[in-house]
């Protein structure tokens, strides 16, 4: 197949990027950088099957040549208010990312007849009252809070994908990513996991938001990407989740990396995000994903953060 990716300079986008070049397929990888960065690409440089486009997915798109897929990575998607990266901090364009990225991503895929699959998340859900959570759940969102530039901007464009899939009959898969991490994970990015292992490296204390009862459930990278990649080939219309449903409160989680780590400098509580909207409990029901693709993640959370460590070090110039 030769397949579009948006946000193929971020974390997920380049991984995804590999995985199908490595599958056999052609790809074309766009971004605007406004997240990510030409280092998650550069080792594709020359590479005969892989191409690069500079572009905002929210102006219209155009592609040279027949695309057989589409696939819209492309969105900010820390939620941390201190990082530059925040969508907190670039809310006009997350929602266009969200709202106008898909509508041109599906108009491509409309006007090339190309399957097309969209990079949902958990957050749809918002702060769900439902756990663990199945795709079934309508969710329990703040349509105008801190968080609703991510969390309204993907509702929408899942909404826009079905429509297109009912009324133009356009080939859709919807993904609703749980809390993914890994390699090239951007330093700054402000997600919990790379502010996490940048202060264990640098040997500072964790920086908990609240009292740390809150929860989360770890995918690592490889695990996620074999789900997207069987989902891309099947035949499913309706959102599935992809994660890893081992849950852990974010204080246990902390004392997990300093552990790994050998960091002597503890944790230190910060202010809660609650008030910020804060999910207070997250882990993905994967039965679906269990029986329509015969998915469930392989690598456990010491075991993907043991992976992981070595990128940050290397980041960090502490090797
Ligand atoms: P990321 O910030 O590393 O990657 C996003 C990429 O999209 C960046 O390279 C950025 O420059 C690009 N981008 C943003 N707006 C753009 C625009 N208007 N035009 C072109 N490029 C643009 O984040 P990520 O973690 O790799 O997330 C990728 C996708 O997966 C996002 O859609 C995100 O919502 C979704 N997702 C990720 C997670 C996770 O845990 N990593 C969870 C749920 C959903
Ligand atoms: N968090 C934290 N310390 C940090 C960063 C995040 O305690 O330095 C918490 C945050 O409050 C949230 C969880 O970790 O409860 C996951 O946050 P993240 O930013 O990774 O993304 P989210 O899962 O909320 O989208």
């Amino acid at each position: 197949m030769r397949i579009l990716v948006t946000g193929a300079a971020g974390f997920l986008g380049s991984h995804l990027c590999d995985r199908l070049l490595r599958e056999g397929h052609e790809v074309v990888g766009m971004d605007n950088f406004i997240t990510g960065r030409p280092q998650n690409l550069a080792h594709l440089a020359g590479h005969p099957r892989f191409s690069f486009i500079r572009h905002d997915v929210s102006n219209f798109i155009f592609v040279p040549g027949k695309l057989d897929a589409v696939l819209h990575f492309a969105s900010p998607a820390s939620p941390n208010a201190h990082s530059p990266y925040g969508y907190v901090n670039l809310p006009i364009q997350t929602m266009k990312a969200g709202a106008l990225g898909t509508h041109n991503t599906l108009g491509v895929a409309r006007a090339n007849k190309a399957r097309f699959l969209l990079a949902s998340t958990s957050e749809i859900y918002g702060d769900p009252l439902e756990h663990p959570q199945k795709e079934t759940y309508w969710g329990h969102v703040d349509p105008n809070g801190l968080r609703s530039v991510y969390d309204e901007a993907k509702r929408f464009a899942e909404a826009l994908t079905m429509a297109y899939h009912r009324f133009h009959g356009i080939d859709t898969r919807i993904v609703r990513i749980f809390n993914t991490y890994g390699p090239r994970m951007q330093v700054d990015d402000g997600r919990v996991v790379p502010n996490f292992l940048k202060q264990a490296i640098c040997q500072e204390p964790l920086t908990v938001y609240g009292d740390g009862s809150q929860t989360r459930s770890f995918c690592y990278v490889d695990d996620l990407i074999e789900g997207i990649y069987r989902l891309l080939l099947s035949d499913e219309h309706n959102p599935v989740n992809i994660g890893n449903p081992q849950e852990t409160t974010i204080l246990e989680f902390a004392h997990i990396i300093n552990r790994l780590t050998g960091n002597p400098a503890g944790i230190v509580y910060k202010a809660s995000l609650r008030s910020e909207g804060d999910p207070q409990r997250r882990q993905p029901d994967i039965t679906r994903a269990r029986q329509i693709l015969g998915w469930e993640p392989q690598v456990g959370l010491e075991e993907g953060l043991m992976r992981t460590i070595p990128y940050f070090k290397q980041e960090l110039g502490k090797e």
